[in-house]
């Protein structure tokens, strides 16, 4: 027998891979941390050695996506040590790159078309409820949403399965295998463990609070009453298994002096925060579009503009006038400071600053401005891009198609008959089926589409990159699945389709064409007999 047939070698193979996953946990920590405190050489000194000891697991359990990884993270910690220690934005914004990919790695589902570059690991749910069938419809149902699920029937056999690969998460059921015997079980299985697999309690019927005190003393960190459906559970899994994003802090410098610049670039890179210089202010507004920066630095005496104008020319467009200034100048008139102030700044650094007082005010400044902007731009019912901030999206979108002359597709999503849904279950089962599609859209298409909800039950998608048969064939594959999703529901259960409609951008179209071509195309689907997806002009 070769050593591929032999199971027990696979499953030896499948334990190593927890080290190696493990192993680019520590890593990823070690990257949160320098991102969280300064950037000093003994942060780096632990991510360099979590990395290679990454680089030695992967290769030894021959887990080459993530060996690949590790030597590039190498890679480009080597960079900087060969410019002298010295980060720079290229390098932040790689290691970057790089540390969401590895994030990736351990994840059970992610961009469909990075599935082909970069396959996960589709670590499965563990479902342990009373009623097998129950179990596997569930399971069933979570399949729809790109996650996999394993229902089983007896506590030997979670057990066993427990000792053989450990899941994403654990839903239990407190009564699994006899009356409260759920609580222990999940408890047992998880001793010893030293990272705690996210867990969740099911119950049927309403429980006391003595059940739900046991309950999160064994350690379970969502307790779910009444009926279960798959996309409130897939919720609380996404929320509990999520590997969070570090997104470096964007900063756009703006001052006539190379030298002042290049300065502040240094001290901010040394903290991981990405930078970008302009010298000529009169190229402000195409640059702010261009790399959207959280925030703005700028030189108060500049010979074409000063900087109090420019903040104002700055804050007459609404997109930025939110995203904070802070002034930077020699000017030790306290005066003129505050005027400086109330013409749209936000602070105001005097040279020659401190860096660590430099990178504490851009820091707190800048996530301030970033929690304000996430509560601004999306909408509250399913976490997508509200009306306003889609269109600004697709304004940007559309400005970078063009000028790369590469294709961007638009796509306006409706549900069908979602009147009959409020009126026959009432509207808090219509919000549910919302919330789904917004859930089933962003597990389904790739994380460079952008998906807004436009209205009530209306959502679009800005898709860069794709050309409009892409786009609808993309578009019909989720229209297809969802409508395979039966909500659990009296007298019967509910299903729901959506119609759609995708316009193409062209060289000499605008957005707000593109858009009503989006919605021209969307009646053509309704009219057509709605379930169905359909291209403008075609
Ligand atoms: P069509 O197939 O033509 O799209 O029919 P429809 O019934 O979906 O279209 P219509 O636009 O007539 O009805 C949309 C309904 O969606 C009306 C409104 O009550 C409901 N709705 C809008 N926003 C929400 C929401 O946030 N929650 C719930 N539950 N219902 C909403
Ligand atoms: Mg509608
Ligand atoms: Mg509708």
């Amino acid at each position: 027998m070769t050593e591929h047939e032999d199971p027990s070698s696979d499953r030896l193979k499948q334990h190593f891979a927890q080290r190696v996953i493990h192993q680019a946990r520590q890593v990823l920590e070690a990257w949160q941390r320098l991102q969280r405190n300064e950037w000093n050489g003994v942060g780096m000194q632990e991510l360099g050695d979590a990395t290679s000891l990454l680089q030695r697991y992967a290769e030894r359990f021959e887990q080459t996506e993530h060996l690949q990884l590790a030597k590039a993270i190498g890679q480009c910690l080597q960079g900087v040590a060969d410019n002298r220690g010295r980060l720079n934005s290229g390098l932040i914004s790689e290691l970057n790159l790089l540390m969401q990919r590895l994030s990736r790695t351990g994840l059970r589902h992610g961009d469909r078309l990075e599935q082909t570059v970069l396959p996960p690991l589709r670590k499965p749910v563990y479902l342990a409820l009373q009623h097998l069938d129950r179990a596997e419809r569930l399971a069933q149902q979570l399949e729809f949403f790109g996650m996999s699920a394993k229902p089983f029937d007896s506590a030997n056999a979670f057990r066993a399965a427990m000792l053989e690969r450990h899941p994403a998460a654990i839903l239990m059921e407190v009564d699994f295998s006899g009356p409260g015997a759920g609580l222990q079980l999940a408890e047992t299985v998880q001793q010893g463990l030293q990272h705690k697999i996210p867990l969740l309690f099911f119950s049927h019927d309403d429980t006391d609070t003595p059940t739900r005190l046991a309950a999160v003393r064994a350690g379970g960190q969502e307790f779910f009453t009444g009926t279960l459906d798959a996309s409130s559970l897939l919720e609380r899994i996404e929320v509990l298994t999520h590997v969070a994003q570090y997104e470096p802090y964007k900063v756009l410098i703006i001052d006539d002096s190379r030298a002042q610049a290049t300065h502040t670039e240094r001290v901010l890179n040394s903290a991981g925060i990405v930078t970008r210089t302009l010298i000529e202010p009169i190229q402000a507004m195409a640059e702010l579009a261009e790399f959207q920066p959280d925030l703005i630095i700028l030189d108060m005496y500049m010979p074409d503009c000063n900087g109090t104008e420019l903040a104002k020319v700055i804050r007459h467009n609404d997109r930025y006038v939110s995203v904070p200034i802070i002034y930077l100048s020699a000017e030790d008139d306290l005066d003129k400071q505050l005027d400086a102030m109330s013409e749209g700044g936000d602070d105001f650094l005097t040279k020659p600053i401190k860096p660590r007082h430099l990178i504490a005010t851009v820091r707190n400044r800048a996530a301030r401005a970033r929690d304000l902007m996430a509560r601004m731009v999306r909408d509250s019912l399913t976490g997508l891009y509200n009306h306003t901030h889609t269109l600004q999206l697709l304004e940007d979108a559309r400005y970078r198609a063009q000028r790369d002359g590469q294709p961007l597709s638009f796509a306006m999503l409706d549900i069908d008959f979602f009147k009959k849904v409020n009126d026959n279950y009432g509207h808090p089962m219509g919000d549910r089926v919302i919330k789904s599609l917004a859930l089933f859209l962003k597990q389904r298409l790739r994380k460079s589409d952008l998906i807004g909800r436009y209205g009530g039950e209306e959502f679009a998608v800005v898709m860069p990159n794709t050309d409009a048969k892409t786009a609808a064939h993309v578009l019909d594959e989720v229209r297809r699945r969802f409508a395979e999703i039966h909500y659990p529901a009296q007298p019967q259960d509910l299903s729901c389709t959506f119609s759609a409609g995708i316009a193409e951008l062209s060289s000499d179209l605008d957005s707000k064409n593109l858009s009503k071509q989006a919605d021209e195309a969307l009646y053509v689907a309704k009219h057509g007999g709605r379930n169905r997806v359909a291209m403008y002009g075609a």
